[in-house]
Parts: C-alpha cells; structure tokens; sequence
C-alpha cells in the first residue's frame, strides 16, 4: 500500500490539525479560528498548524514519524485530504467535498 510522499507538494496534512466532535466542540473551535464543516451529527473541524517536526518542507524525523503519520489518511478515525491527494480514495473526507457551516 502506498503511503504519503508529499505528492499534494505542500505537506498539506502537516500543516492542519482536524477531528470530529459535537456542536458544542465544534463551536468553541470555530472561536479559535478552525474551519467547521458537518456530516449529519459530525462536526469537522480543520485548524491551521504546521508540525514542528516540519522544515523546509520535509518531515524531519520520517523514519521516526508517529503511527498516526505514517497510516495516514486511513489510519485515523476522520480523516480529511484536499482533493489534490493522492490518496484520498482512503481519506474519510475530500475537503472540497465539504461545505463549511457558520455556528
Ligand atoms: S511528524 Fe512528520 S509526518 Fe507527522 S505531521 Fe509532523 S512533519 Fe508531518
Ligand atoms: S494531502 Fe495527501 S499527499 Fe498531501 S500531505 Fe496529506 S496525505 Fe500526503
């Protein structure tokens, strides 16, 4: 199975945080400037943050990378890939797919 090598060119899930949780979550994140999104009870939210393991645009520690890396996008509960992924037919989500919703 392939992994991630950066084919999206901008380390895009390096650069995000994201999960689910419920309105009241997803309401405190959208004060903190996450972008919310919904999927009938789920509310999605996407945050911007780079890693801190990210530099010049490569992971620096990718032998020693988290499980959670190195099986993404299919190795986490949601998972959500901008469209130019080429792996988002195992992402949960497809960010384009996805209309944000104001709380
Ligand atoms: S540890 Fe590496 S692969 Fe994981 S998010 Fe950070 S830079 Fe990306
Ligand atoms: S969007 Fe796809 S190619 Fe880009 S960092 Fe995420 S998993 Fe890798």
């Amino acid at each position: 199975m392939s992994s991630c090598n950066n084919e999206c060119g901008n380390n895009w899930c390096c650069r995000h945080i994201l999960g689910s949780t419920d309105k009241a979550g997803a309401k405190l994140l959208q004060m903190r400037n996450f972008k919310v999104y919904r999927d009938g009870d789920r509310y999605l939210c996407i945050g911007t943050k780079k890693c801190r393991h990210l530099k010049d645009g490569k992971c620096k520690i990718y032998m020693d990378r988290p499980d959670v890396c190195k099986g993404f996008p299919n190795s986490s509960d949601v998972s959500i890939v901008p469209k130019a992924c080429p792996l988002k037919d195992r992402a949960t989500y497809v960010l384009e797919d996805l209309e944000e919703v104001k709380l």
